[in-house]
């Protein structure tokens, strides 16, 4: 396992990408829209920079890790030669299912082909392959570089050897996993959706303020963000996608609150749009470089 492909460049796409580069992989990322791979690759530098002037890696590491990465907008290109491709495009079945098809078609025969999907079935995505014993999800969590899971789903056909992979791949990015049956949300996304999605209803009802609802869950709950600010890192738009999926597939529960769904209309899309639950509009450019 040497050479990986990203699919997709958005928020999770260039956090993947990044720490395979700083981990030694040799890294393609790839997405259809020419000016997101751009701002992908600043961000790029920028965190890699960062990382070096706070001395959390050495010089050298952030100077082979800027030349492990490469980019494109062409997608047979990044489909030529990997050993792994991880896909972190939308949260959609219809999306991802193509892209496996069309991944399947172009990708030597022995590559593994990953989702990065926060709920979808990764049996459904792997349908529409030759290969849907070489096809897993390995679900990562935002911002890459910093948190220690991987979820990893195993589909239906995915063979133990997939699985192994995948896991070894993921503890060569620094990373801890969990092996999940396949089931809508996995563990973290079922539950985390709900907790969000609690908080959204409660601020849309009055009973306390974003700023208030955060910080009792932080101080009185200690979790290390609150639910808002963490819908708001995420991103609203993937946050819905993932809301609307478990509400389908899980029931009543999961109905998306209505204040999201406004909020996304709205443009209002989180950090990546500089407003959501907060105001980012004051702060330097938003995490992931997009306007919106
Ligand atoms: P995003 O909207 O930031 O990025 C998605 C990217 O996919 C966009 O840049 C878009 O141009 C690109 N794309 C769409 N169709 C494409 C295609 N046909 N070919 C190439 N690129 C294409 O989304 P995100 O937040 O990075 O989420 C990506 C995936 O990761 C989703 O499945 C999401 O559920 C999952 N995920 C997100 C988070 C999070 O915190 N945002 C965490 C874990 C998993």
């Amino acid at each position: 396992m040497k050479y990986l492909s990203v699919i997709g460049a958005g928020t999770m796409g260039r956090g993947i990408a990044y720490t395979a580069a700083l981990n030694g992989f040799s890294v393609l990322l790839q997405d259809m829209n020419e000016e997101t791979v751009l701002a992908a690759k600043e961000y790029i530098k920028k965190e890699l920079k960062r990382s070096a002037d706070h001395s959390y890696i050495q010089p050298e590491q952030m100077e082979s890790a800027l030349s492990n990465i490469q980019y494109t907008t062409n997608f047979k290109e990044a489909a030529e030669r990997p050993d792994i491709v991880i896909e972190a495009v939308y949260e959609s079945i219809p999306l991802k299912m193509d892209i496996f098809k069309s991944l399947d078609e172009l990708c030597p025969p022995h590559t593994i082909l990953a989702t990065n999907t926060s709920t979808l079935s990764p049996t459904e995505i792997a349908s529409q392959t030759g290969r849907p014993q070489q096809c897993v999800a390995m679900h990562f969590f935002n911002p890459v570089h910093k948190m220690k899971l991987v979820e990893i789903i195993r589909g239906l056909d995915t063979a133990d050897e997939t699985v192994a992979i995948a896991k070894d791949v993921a503890e060569r990015l620094g990373k801890e996993t969990v092996e999940v049956n396949e089931f809508p949300g996995f563990v973290t996304s079922r539950m985390n959706c709900l907790i969000g999605n609690e908080a959204m209803n409660m601020l849309m009802e009055g009973v306390a303020s974003a700023k208030d609802i955060d910080k009792a869950m932080k101080l009185g709950l200690n979790h290390p963000m609150g639910p808002l600010e963490l819908a708001d890192l995420v991103g609203l738009d993937t946050r819905l996608r993932n809301m609307e999926y478990l509400y389908q597939t899980l029931g009543e529960k999961y109905r998306p609150c209505p204040l999201l769904i406004k909020y996304v209309k709205a443009g209002r899309l989180g950090r990546k749009s500089g407003q959501g639950f907060y105001d980012y509009r004051k702060q330097a450019q938003p995490a992931t470089g997009r306007k919106n």
